[in-house]
């Protein structure tokens, strides 16, 4: 999983079933853009929390062509077991606790596109984009 990400060129997020994996499990390593933060190694992650909604732009290795608007809440807090089994919980925000729920959509067969409103104009072509996020 850690090879699959860091193979995309701004990946910060991986969930297990893109490559094939049935499990839930996720990585999410914004750590290229905030300097405090860690990878995080999320084994049946959950929300606990979720406010502040805010207008979030993604992209998503599983659906390269494309960037897209959609609601995302700018805090959350998350409960997951580590690598390690051990219990963890954390409060994120903002492209951090975005991105741990573009993960956890994954893990539960959702896609960013399936919160898209209006597909129309919320759709943007890659080639239209000059910033570039996948997770
Ligand atoms: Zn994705």
């Amino acid at each position: 999983m850690v090879q699959a990400m860091e193979a995309q060129p701004s990946g910060i997020g991986i969930a297990a079933p893109q490559i094939g994996i049935l499990q839930q499990i996720a990585i999410v390593d914004v750590s290229d853009r905030v300097r405090a933060a860690k990878r995080l190694y999320l084994v049946n992650p959950r929300l606990l929390e979720a406010k502040d909604e805010i207008l979030s732009r993604e992209g998503c290795m599983s659906l390269p062509e494309y960037t897209a608007y959609l609601k995302r809440y700018n805090q959350v807090r998350v409960a997951w077991q580590d690598e390690n089994g051990e219990h963890q919980e954390k409060a994120a925000i903002g492209i951090e606790a975005i991105c741990i729920q573009h993960e956890i959509d994954h893990l539960q067969g959702m896609l960013f596109i399936d919160r898209v409103t209006a597909l129309k104009t919320d759709m943007i072509p890659r080639a239209k984009t000059l910033k570039k996020t996948s997770n």
